[in-house]
C-alpha cells in the first residue's frame, strides 16, 4: 500500500515515509491510495469474531508490506488491550463506549498504535525525534502516555492555556522524561498554527526531525477503522442484517473519517451524522456549501472546539470532493451548550445513563436523524468522569458518585510550563529538544 498526499503534487510514499512525516512536502494530508475492501464472506462472519481478530483483518493491508506479522500481532494486542462495549441505551440506540483506555478518551487507541508505529519504523540510532502536537484537550493526555519513555522520541505537546481541564491538563504535564507539555497563551488554533509553521519551516527540519501525532497523522486515523466494525459486530449479534446509522461527535473530523473509511472497506452502514458543538462550520458548509472556518469558540465539549477542522479534506476526498456524495451519506448536526447539559440530565433522568459533554453531542445527532425503523449507535468519546465539572452543573449527586468512584479532582500543578503564541519561543524550545 501506498500512501498518495491530497496536495496538487500527489506525492507518493511508504506506510514509513506517512507516519514519520506527517503531512507531505507542501503540507497536505495523506489517504491511502486506494481503500481495500474486504472480502463479504469475512465481512459477514464479524458478530463471531473479537476486537483483536477484527483489528487484525482491517488493519493488515495498510502495513502488509512494511511490518512482519509478530511485530504486527504484537502492536494490534498493546493497542486493543481495553474493551469497547456497545450498550443499549433504549430502543434503537445505542452506545459505543470508547473511553476505557488509561486516558479515558477514544484517542488512546490511536496515540497507541501510532507510538508503537512509530517507533518500529523509526530506526534506533537516527537523531532524535520529536512529536510535535497541538491539543484541544485529549490528544495531548493520549498522545503523552502513548509516547511515554518511547526511547529516540521527544514528545512536544501545546496547548490552549486554560482552556481545557485540570484532569487533562494533568495527564499531560505530569509525565516527565521525554514528554514536554506546553501551556500556550491562546486558543487551540493558535496552538494549531504553530506547528504547521513548525512543519512549514524548511530550516528548522534540516536541523530536527519533527513529526506530528495529530488526528492528521494515519497511524492514528487508520485504526480508529476498528470501532465501527467492532460497533457493527456487537449489534450484529442481536440480528444480522442490521446496517445501523452512526454518529459520530466530531470536531478535527478524524474519526469520522475513519468511520467513512470503514464504510468504504466494506462494513454495512446505512449513512453517518457528524454532531459539532458550535463550531459549526462543517453543517454550515453541508447547508450552503461554502466552507466557512471560523474562530474557535469554546464550550463544553472543548475536544471538539476546532473551527477548521483538520481532517474535512480526507472526509471530503472520500467522497470524490462532490457535495452532493457527502449530503447523501452524511449529515451534520449543530448542538448547543444547553443542549448538551439538558440531555446529560434528562438521560441520566430517564435510563440511568451518565454522559460526558461530546457524548451527549453524539447521543442529540443520533436522535435527532434516526428514524424508528431504523437502528444506530453513537460513540461514547469521553468517560464523565473526565469532564465532572460540567456532570457537576447539571447532576451534582452523580458527579460526587463519579469522584467518590474514580478519584478526586486534580489540582493544577504549580510548575507549568507555559509560552507566548509565538513562533520564534516554539522554535527556539525545538531546538533545545533536539
Ligand atoms: C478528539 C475528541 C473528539 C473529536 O474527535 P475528532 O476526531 O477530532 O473529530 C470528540 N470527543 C472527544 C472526547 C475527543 O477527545
Amino acid at each position: 500500500m501506498q500512501y498518495i498526499s491530497l496536495g496538487e503534487n500527489k506525492q507518493r510514499v511508504s506506510l514509513k515515509e506517512g507516519i514519520l512525516k506527517g503531512l507531505s512536502d507542501d503540507g497536505h494530508l495523506f489517504m491511502p491510495e486506494k481503500i481495500p475492501e474486504l472480502d463479504p464472506e469475512w465481512i459477514k462472519k464479524l458478530p463471531g469474531l473479537s476486537l483483536q481478530e477484527i483489528a487484525s483483518s482491517v488493519l493488515w493491508p495498510y502495513v502488509e508490506e512494511e511490518l512482519n506479522e509478530t511485530e504486527f500481532r504484537q502492536i494490534i494486542q498493546e493497542t486493543f488491550s481495553f474493551p469497547i462495549p456497545l450498550v443499549n441505551l433504549h430502543g434503537n440506540i445505542h452506545v459505543l463506549e470508547l473511553f476505557h483506555g488509561p486516558t479515558q478518551a477514544f484517542k488512546d487507541v490511536g496515540a497507541r498504535f501510532l507510538s508503537r508505529l512509530m517507533s518500529l519504523l523509526h530506526p534506533a540510532g537516527d537523531n532524535k525525534m520529536i512529536v510535535l502536537t497541538a491539543t484541544s484537550g485529549d490528544t495531548g493526555g493520549a498522545v503523552a502516555h502513548g509516547f511515554h519513555k518511547v526511547p529516540g522520541i521527544d514528545v512536544v505537546v501545546l496547548y490552549p492555556k486554560g482552556k481545557i481541564s485540570p484532569y487533562q491538563e494533568h495527564q499531560m504535564t505530569g509525565l516527565g522524561h521525554n514528554i514536554h507539555a506546553i501551556a500556550v497563551d491562546g486558543a487551540f488554533d493558535d496552538c494549531q498554527r504553530l506547528v504547521k509553521q513548525a512543519f512549514n519551516d524548511k530550516n528548522l527540519r534540516k536541523k530536527i526531525e519533527i513529526t506530528s501525532a495529530n488526528s492528521i497523522n494515519l497511524g492514528r486515523l487508520l485504526p480508529q477503522m476498528v470501532y465501527y466494525f467492532e460497533g457493527v459486530a456487537r449489534l450484529q449479534e442481536k440480528r444480522e442484517d442490521i446496517h445501523p446509522v452512526l454518529c459520530v461527535p466530531s470536531g478535527n473530523f478524524g474519526n469520522i473519517t475513519a468511520a467513512v473509511m470503514a464504510s468504504k472497506m466494506g462494513l454495512p452502514v446505512s449513512r453517518f451524522v457528524a454532531a459539532t458543538n458550535v463550531n459549526d462550520v462543517v453543517p454550515r458548509f453541508l447547508q450552503s456549501g461554502n466552507y466557512d472556518p471560523h474562530q474557535t469558540i469554546v464550550t463544553l465539549a472543548n475536544a471538539m472546539d476546532v473551527g477548521d477542522p483538520s481532517n474535512f479534506p480526507r472526509l471530503f476526498d472520500l467522497f470524490q470532493n462532490d457535495i452532493d456524495e457527502v449530503r447523501r451519506f452524511l449529515s451534520a448536526n449543530k448542538v448547543t451548550d444547553a443542549e448538551i447539559k439538558e440531555t446529560i440530565k434528562n438521560v441520566f433522568d430517564r435510563y440511568g445513563y451518565v454522559l460526558d459533554p461530546h457524548s451527549s453531542a453524539g447521543y442529540i445527532g443520533l436522535k435527532r436523524e434516526i428514524r424508528e425503523n431504523e437502528q444506530g449507535f453513537f460513540v461514547a468519546t469521553a468517560h464523565p468522569r473526565k469532564f465532572v465539572e460540567t456532570i457537576d452543573d447539571v447532576l451534582p449527586r452523580v458527579a460526587q458518585q463519579l469522584r467518590e468512584e474514580y478519584g478526586p479532582d486534580f489540582v493544577s500543578q504549580s510548575k507549568k510550563e507555559t509560552m507566548p503564541a509565538s513562533y520564534n519561543e516554539l522554535r527556539q524550545l525545538l531546538e533545545g529538544i533536539g
